[in-house]
């Protein structure tokens, strides 16, 4: 099958990427689907940070790689072992796959899955093959088993969740990384129960689906941080109580809204100085959950007793340590049914010729979630 796919050769190329032009829009071919494979017709594919930190080299992947790992579709083919699927089917597609039968699947904390892991940075499919091919035949690397701008792909059965097809595929593929990693750091990772206070670190697509998950948690406070403004006012229409311009008052600020600081505090930016922030901004006994991803190098610098002394917890959340099979169909019912507003986050329409502009968008951190239409 011949596929027009967002090829990236090359990282760390200089911004904007509207001139440096990182992604090109390649026609590669596509495999059929192996053993417990799916071709998927993508339809819905959206922009992540995680995708920006690897077009400039943060966050390192083998090349040349077919990039995106957020993304929904309809299955088109069925490869042999598929049972479960059908054709017509409805799917998000999830960006770490899990095998089911590793240590860390066994025990709940698929997030884990050590195949998965392998093989994400491998740049294969679970089953350990690439499916894809450039013009000349030379191999071409999978994005975290889904490569999600491309029209098709070929990914494992274990990436893959069914959902009700009634859900617009623009908002499904949202569910596939920020609203699972977003609402999952604050309803997994943290466990925030009625009447908590939360404080949010970077609104992006993932730091407003934390906010969401936070207002379904019944948290009383929700303070929100970040550097732009327009963010801080769609965060308070949602429902966040305070917002506060991120800079050097902001954890007072947050310890004052929150009566001495917040039980629980999620740093979604990916810093290491937002993370020492977003530490210093929790009260007695709170929790940090740690959701960005910085660089390889980058260390933290806390007051270590305070871990001891005061019982504060630091802990990190990979796909918002959700059970994928499990939270998505839960957190898209509570989308349809009005919980889970979703919708308020997708921040444009964009066509797969668009992408480096979209990236060039993000990175000046004024959009919030922009979805490619496939
Ligand atoms: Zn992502
Ligand atoms: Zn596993």
């Amino acid at each position: 099958l011949k596929v027009r796919a967002a090829l990236l050769r090359e990282m760390g190329l200089p911004a904007p990427y509207a001139e440096s032009r990182p992604l090109t829009i390649a026609e590669l071919s596509l495999d059929p689907p192996g053993p417990e494979e799916l071709l998927v017709r993508v339809r819905a594919a959206g922009l992540c940070h995680s995708d920006l930190s690897v077009i400039d080299g943060s966050r390192p992947r083998v090349m040349p790689m077919a990039l995106g790992h957020e993304a929904a579709g309809e299955v088109v083919e069925l490869g042999p072992g598929t049972g479960g699927f059908a054709v017509g089917d409805h799917v998000v597609l999830v960006f770490v796959p899990s095998c089911g039968t590793c240590a860390f699947c066994m025990s709940g904390r698929p997030a884990l899955c050590e195949p998965a892991a392998a093989a994400n940075a491998a740049g294969t499919l679970l089953g350990g093959d690439r499916r894809w091919a450039g013009a000349t035949g030379e191999a071409i690397h999978h994005h975290l088993g889904v490569s999600a701008f491309a029209d098709h792909v070929v990914v494992s059965t274990r990436s893959a969740v069914r959902i009700d097809p009634d859900v617009p595929f623009e908002i499904a593929a949202l569910f596939g990384c920020a609203v699972l990693t977003g609402t999952g750091a604050v309803l997994n990772s943290a466990r925030v129960s009625p009447g908590q206070s939360v404080a949010i670190f970077g609104l992006g697509g993932v730091g407003l689906s934390a906010l969401l998950g936070a207002l379904l948690a019944g948290a009383e406070r929700v303070v929100v941080a970040d550097v732009v403004a327009e963010k801080l006012a769609l965060a308070r229409e949602l429902g966040a109580t305070h917002a506060v311009m991120a800079g050097p008052s902001a954890v007072e600020e947050i310890r004052q809204a929150t009566d001495g600081g917040a039980d629980c505090a999620i740093e979604t930016v990916g810093s290491e100085q937002v993370l020492a922030a977003a530490y210093a901004a929790t009260r007695r006994g709170g929790t940090t959950v740690s959701v960005g991803l910085p660089h390889p190098e980058r260390m933290l610098q806390i007051p270590v007793v305070s871990l001891v002394g005061e019982e504060r917890t630091l802990r990190g959340s990979y796909l918002g340590s959700c059970v994928p099979k499990r939270d998505l169909p839960r957190l898209l019912a509570l989308y349809q049914r009005g919980r889970l507003p979703v919708e308020r986050i997708l921040s444009g329409l964009l066509s797969l010729e668009e992408l480096n502009e979209g990236f060039d968008r993000l990175a000046s951190g004024h959009a919030m979630r922009q979805v490619v239409m496939l």
